[in-house]
């Protein structure tokens, strides 16, 4: 019998095919520093701001990030007396700053590309469950203002111990103070160096650490948490924090939250923005259907839409912002939720594990999700070349890979 048989739902995400993601989530690359995500946000004049994960320079890449930005330029917007609004975007950051103006009785009219709020975060419900194709914990849970937010509305929640993965396959455990020393040389590295810079330098000439171990290292904590070519990360600012500082997951998913956020407020969904003009009245925001006249926009889209001219703009965005754009980027990493009839991996306290791919940075990790509803899933976050082949054709048959690599790593035949 095969194990595909076991499974009785599942989803898959398409970051790296989304005209409205264009990846994962934004990194600093060669040559970027954090100064250009601080600077991607600067406003453009008193009408035009931009506005996300991407423009924090210490929570990038998070929702509670998003969230302090999107507040942010909503702050911005309100004192410089505006009363009417354009938000591009619909996700965790122009809920936010929509949320803000809103209730400080400003006129906000929310224009969503897609048929649907969250934006990254991607709710879906998989098997009669909520899960999320998107986002998925809360991290930096004690100092996360969406972690106070899903506290006040009771969600349930179960803490991630990332530092305590079992390693599925060959077991294997990073040998105490090699985090330390990869930390080190990336920070002696040159401004401009990449990480695989560092890494063959390192590799060439190991010491005494195993240059398995090291591979494993990287693979699990760097090309997992980006997604990207070590060659374009910068060595320096290209590991960013975030990640094992008392991340939970939201049983259930994210919707609550991000229904809790849109809520009355004036959002147009199927309304793809693609040309921001400014003038000395106002601003004029166009996509294929309407023509949106306001005080001032707050763009909340990736970087990897701004960078790839998914919205242009008159007259075009300042040198310091298209700079910015150039060092920063995205990577690409995927997520599949597979539902089964019945449990077959091993247990862990932890329910954290992480699966080395065939090649180098070929890597993933795995959530055990049972908890949401008893039913026995796991929730597999996959980055990293193989996804070349993993993650083409239908949905089914990136399940039924993903499902085979899963069962030869446990050793049940797939
Ligand atoms: C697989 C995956 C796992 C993740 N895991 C976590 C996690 O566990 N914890 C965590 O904190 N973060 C996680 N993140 C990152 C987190 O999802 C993002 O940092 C956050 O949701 C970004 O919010 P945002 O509002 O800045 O951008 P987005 O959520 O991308 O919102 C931007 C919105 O703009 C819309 N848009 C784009 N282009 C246009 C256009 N031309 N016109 C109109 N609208 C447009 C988009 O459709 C989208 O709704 C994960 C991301 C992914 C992809």
């Amino acid at each position: 019998m095969s194990i595909l048989q076991w499974v009785v739902a599942s989803a898959v995400s398409r970051w790296g095919d989304d005209p409205f993601a264009r990846g994962s989530w934004s990194l600093i690359g060669r040559g970027g520093t954090p100064r250009h995500r601080t600077d991607l946000g600067i406003p453009i004049g008193s009408r035009l701001k931009l506005a996300g994960e991407a423009t924090h320079a210490t929570r990038a890449a998070m929702t509670h990030g998003a969230y302090e930005e999107g507040a942010r330029a909503a702050a911005w917007a309100a004192e410089l007396g505006h009363s009417r609004v354009a938000v591009i975007g619909a996700g965790v950051a122009g809920l936010a700053a929509a949320r803000t103006l809103t209730d400080s009785g400003i006129r906000t009219r929310v224009l969503e590309a897609r048929n649907r709020i969250g934006g990254r975060t991607a709710p879906a419900e998989v098997g009669g469950f909520g899960f999320d194709l998107g986002a998925n914990w809360l991290q930096q849970y004690h100092d996360n203002i969406l972690a106070r937010l899903a506290e006040r509305l009771e969600l349930p929640m179960v803490p991630t111990d990332f530092t305590d993965p079992l390693v599925l396959g060959t077991p294997h455990t990073t040998p105490k103070g090699l985090e330390q020393e990869l930390r080190t040389r990336l920070a002696a590295a040159a401004e401009h160096a990449g990480i695989a810079d560092v890494l063959d330098d390192w590799l060439a000439d190991p010491g005494t650490w195993s240059p398995d171990d090291i591979r494993r290292f990287v693979d699990a904590e760097i090309v997992m948490d980006s997604g990207a070519p070590l060659s374009w990360l910068s060595a320096r600012h290209g590991f960013e924090p975030g990640v094992g500082e008392g991340d939970r997951w939201i049983v259930g998913g994210y919707r609550p939250l991000i229904e809790h956020l849109a809520d009355g407020l004036d959002i147009h969904l199927n309304q793809p923005v693609d040309h921001i003009r400014l003038d000395a009245d106002g601003v004029t925001v166009s996509g294929d259907t309407r023509n949106l006249r306001a005080d001032a926009a707050i763009v909340t889209a990736p970087v990897g839409v701004l960078a790839g001219g998914g919205i242009t703009f008159d007259p075009p965005l300042p040198a310091t912002h298209r700079t910015a754009l150039q060092r920063l980027g995205m990577g690409r990493v995927e997520k599949v939720i597979l539902r089964f009839d019945r449990r077959f991996w091993p247990p862990h306290p932890a329910g954290y594990y992480r699966l080395h791919g065939p090649g180098h940075n070929c890597v993933s990790e795995w959530l055990d999700a049972t908890a949401a509803d008893g039913t026995p899933t796991l929730v597999g976050l996959f980055a990293g070349p193989w996804l070349d082949t993993l993650w083409s054709g239908p949905d089914a048959e990136v399940t039924a890979r993903t499902t085979a690599i899963l069962a030869r790593a446990v050793g049940v035949t797939a």
